[in-house]
């Protein structure tokens, strides 16, 4: 079996889900085996299992209310649990803040080796292949490791999400859950309408070149609200704090690789590049043409922000 422990909210798989789907068809049937199995672990998660099983042959739902809140332990119990009755070859989880708590306490308790934030998946031989970034994203490394089960995180944003396949069965399972050590004592959500980062299929970025934190609402929120997009920043705008640190795209940010990403002002560093050149367009302002993003950019415009930007909008609005 090919184990790959699905992230959902909102009654909705995640996108990474998707992409952890694609990472695992990468190498099914080519050295590790098995029907693709998507586990499902919550509460009142029938909706997500249903779209779960479009993506994979198999799907394992746990629907309980001790599940109601992530939990590292309890991931990590359920997860293994799993793999061991289904004798998984590769178990799969996201390179999400809490998918890398808990996959190294799976493979601890699997005696498997760990590869962790894969942005390419292989096979050489007996071994399983990754790839990922190293030394600030100057390098990509491949990294092997053999054994009847390999643990794996992919990276949000690496994989280009699964199309759908079928319809898979799906089985309720029971868990051995160990009870929680850690409680939750508050959760604050954060309240926007716009598409999150790792969800969307249209971001506009602002960099240092928008000017001020003003213009940023301005220029950067404004394109991105007519457009239906979600909103980044680099690291510049974020060390600024004109931007919260969830916007900030590259290797110290998110990965994501969307339809189309906007940048404006956004010079284009080796570390910002590292996370989301493989967006599918990239459309980059910038007034100096020597700028490294446009190396990258597939549509280009030389120019002042103050003046193009604003021009897009109207547009927009038309
Ligand atoms: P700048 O490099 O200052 O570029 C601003 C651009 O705006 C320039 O190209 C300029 O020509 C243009 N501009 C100025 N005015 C206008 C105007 N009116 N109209 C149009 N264009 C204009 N960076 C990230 O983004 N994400 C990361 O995750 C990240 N991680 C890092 C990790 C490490 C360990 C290190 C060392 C660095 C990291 N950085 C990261 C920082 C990165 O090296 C760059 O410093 C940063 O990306 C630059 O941000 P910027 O493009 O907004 O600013």
């Amino acid at each position: 079996m090919i184990l790959i422990v699905a992230e959902h909210a909102g009654g909705k798989l995640a996108k990474s889900t998707l992409e952890m789907v694609t990472a695992a068809r990468d190498v099914a049937g080519a050295g590790r085996e098995g029907p693709l199995t998507l586990l499902v672990l919550g509460q009142n998660v029938a909706g997500v299992a249903t779209e779960a099983a479009r993506y994979a042959e198999q799907v394992l739902v746990a629907d309980l209310p001790e599940l109601a809140a992530y939990d590292p332990e309890r991931w990590a119990a359920a997860a293994a649990q799993i793999a061991q009755e289904g004798e998984a070859n590769l178990v799969v989880i996201g390179g999400s803040r809490s998918g890398r708590e808990y996959a190294p306490r799976v493979a601890v308790k699997l005696d498997a080796p760990y590869l962790e934030d894969a942005i390419r998946l292989g096979v050489s031989g007996a071994a399983v292949q990754a790839q990922r970034y190293t030394y600030l994203a100057r390098v990509t490394e491949t990294v092997e490791a053999e054994g009847g089960v390999v643990v794996v995180t992919v990276k949000p944003g690496s994989f280009a999400p699964a199309p759908a396949a079928g319809a898979g069965e799906q089985y309720d399972v029971e868990l051995d859950l160990p009870a929680p050590r850690v409680e939750v004592t508050g959760r604050n959500v954060e309240k926007t309408s716009r598409v999150a980062l790792s969800e969307a299929d249209v971001i506009v970025t602002g960099g240092r070149g928008v000017g001020s934190p003003e213009n940023f609402s301005t220029y950067v929120e404004g394109l991105a609200d007519r457009i239906g997009a979600g909103v980044g920043a680099t690291r510049a705008v974020v060390d600024a704090g004109w931007r919260p640190y969830a916007e900030q795209v590259g290797q110290t940010g998110k990965t994501v690789q969307p339809g189309a990403y906007i940048a404006l002002g956004v010079s284009g560093a080796v570390q910002h590049l590292s996370g989301m050149g493989k967006s599918k367009y990239i459309v980059a302002i910038n007034k100096d043409a020597e700028a490294p993003i446009f190396k990258v950019a597939d549509y280009g415009i030389v120019g002042d922000i103050n003046q193009i930007v604003p021009a897009l909008i109207e547009a927009a609005k038309k």
